[in-house]
C-alpha cells in the first residue's frame, strides 16, 4: 500500500509518499480500497502540531475519504466486500490508497455519488448539519447567512439549507467563489472582503438582521454578526483563527445566542441523524458535493497549501 506518513509535526513538507505493507482487517475492523481523500483545514492543523488531538507519530493523516469494501473482520458485518462506501474517520488515516476503519466509520455511498464527491461528505457535510439543525435549530421560513459559502462546509450549508426551505445568503471571496454559491442555491451571495457588506446584508433581510449564522471564521467576524442577528438569533462558531474582542452586550439586545461546536463531540446518536440525513439528501440529489480541485496523493504537501488559500471552491481531494 501506499500512504503519506508524517514523522514529525511541521510544515506541508514533513508529508511524505511512502509505501509499507498491504493492511489486514482484525476483528471489528473494515478495510477499504480508498480511491479518493478529502482535504480539510483541520488536517493542517493537525500536521503542524497545533490542533488539540495530537495523533502519536509517525501517523498518517486525513478523516475524510471514499472507496470500496476490500475485506470484512469479524463482528463488522454492516457491509459487505464490494461495497461503495464514504468515511466518517478511519483508523490509520485517510491519506492512502487502504485504511482500516471501525464499524461506526464506514457509510454506504449512494450510486449517483461519486469517490471524489463521497471524499468531502463527512467533515464538511457532517459540519454544516450539525451546526444548522442540531446547534442552531435552523427551520423553513427562517433566514441563514453562510458566512464563509464557497468552501467545503459552506456549500453543504448553503445546499442544506435551501433544500430546508430557509432563505440562503452566502458570502465568498472571489468572483469564482461567488459564482458558485449562487449555483449551488444561495438566493444572495456577497463579497466578505467589499467594505459595507454588513450593510448589504440588512438590507437584503430588510432590516430585520438573520435568524442564523454559520460562522467560518469567528476571530474576524464574530461582533459584525452579533450586530447583524434578528431578535432571538443564533450564530453557530464553527471557524475560528485567533481571538477577537465582542460586546456582550450586542447578543443581550436580541435575545442572541453565540453557540460553538467541534464536530468530533457530536455524541454517537446525534451521528446516527446527521448520517441518515446525508443519506436521504445525497440520494435525492439535494445534497451534492462539489470538487473544485484534485490532486495526486503524492502532492498531499500542494493540497494543504491550497486549502488555506483564499479564493475557495468546494472541495480538495486526493487520488491514490
Ligand atoms: P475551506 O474549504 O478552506 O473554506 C474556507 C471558507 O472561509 C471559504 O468560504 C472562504 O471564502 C471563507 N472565508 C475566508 N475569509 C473569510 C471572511 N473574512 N469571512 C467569512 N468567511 C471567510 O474550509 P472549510 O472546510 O469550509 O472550513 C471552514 C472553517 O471551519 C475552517 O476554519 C475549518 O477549520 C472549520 N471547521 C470546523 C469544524 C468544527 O467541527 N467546528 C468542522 C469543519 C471545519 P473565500 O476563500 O471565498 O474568501
Amino acid at each position: 500500500m501506499e500512504a503519506i506518513r508524517i514523522h514529525e509535526f511541521g510544515g506541508p513538507e514533513v508529508m511524505n509518499l511512502e509505501t509499507g505493507a498491504d493492511l489486514q482487517a482484525g476483528p471489528g475492523q473494515i478495510l477499504v480500497d480508498i480511491r479518493a481523500a478529502g482535504v480539510n483545514p483541520v488536517d493542517t492543523y493537525i500536521r503542524a502540531g497545533t490542533y488539540a488531538m495530537k495523533p502519536d507519530l509517525p501517523f498518517t493523516p486525513g478523516m475524510d475519504g471514499a472507496g470500496t469494501v476490500a475485506e470484512v473482520g469479524d463482528d463488522a458485518a454492516h457491509v459487505s466486500v464490494g461495497d461503495r462506501v464514504y468515511l466518517a474517520g478511519t483508523l490509520t488515516g485517510s491519506y492512502a490508497s487502504q485504511a482500516l476503519c471501525s464499524p461506526d466509520q464506514v457509510y454506504p455511498l449512494p450510486d449517483n455519488v461519486s469517490f471524489t464527491q463521497g471524499a468531502g461528505i463527512y467533515v464538511p457535510y457532517a459540519t454544516a448539519w450539525r451546526g444548522l439543525f442540531q446547534r442552531a435549530g435552523g427551520k423553513a421560513g427562517e433566514n441563514v447567512l453562510v458566512h464563509g459559502a464557497s468552501g467545503g462546509v459552506g456549500i453543504a450549508a448553503v445546499q442544506m439549507a435551501r433544500a430546508a426551505g430557509m432563505t440562503v445568503i452566502g458570502t465568498a471571496g472571489s468572483e469564482q467563489g461567488a459564482a458558485l454559491v449562487e449555483e449551488q442555491g444561495a438566493h444572495h451571495v456577497v463579497d466578505h472582503n467589499v467594505p459595507g457588506y454588513t450593510d448589504k446584508i440588512m438590507e437584503l433581510t430588510g432590516g430585520l438582521g438573520v435568524d442564523v449564522i454559520m460562522e467560518m471564521l469567528a476571530n474576524v467576524n464574530l461582533d459584525k454578526d452579533l450586530n447583524m442577528l434578528a431578535y432571538g438569533g443564533r450564530v453557530v462558531v464553527i471557524g475560528n483563527r485567533g481571538v477577537i474582542e465582542i460586546n456582550p452586550r450586542d447578543a443581550m439586545a436580541r435575545d442572541a445566542s453565540i453557540l460553538g461546536m467541534v464536530l468530533l463531540l457530536a455524541s454517537p446518536e446525534d451521528l446516527v441523524g446527521i448520517h441518515a440525513g446525508l443519506y436521504a439528501g445525497l440520494q435525492n440529489g439535494t445534497l451534492k458535493p462539489v470538487v473544485g480541485k484534485e490532486f495526486p496523493l503524492e502532492d498531499a504537501a500542494r493540497a494543504h497549501a491550497a486549502v488555506m488559500e483564499p479564493g475557495a471552491y468546494g472541495k480538495i481531494v486526493l487520488i491514490p
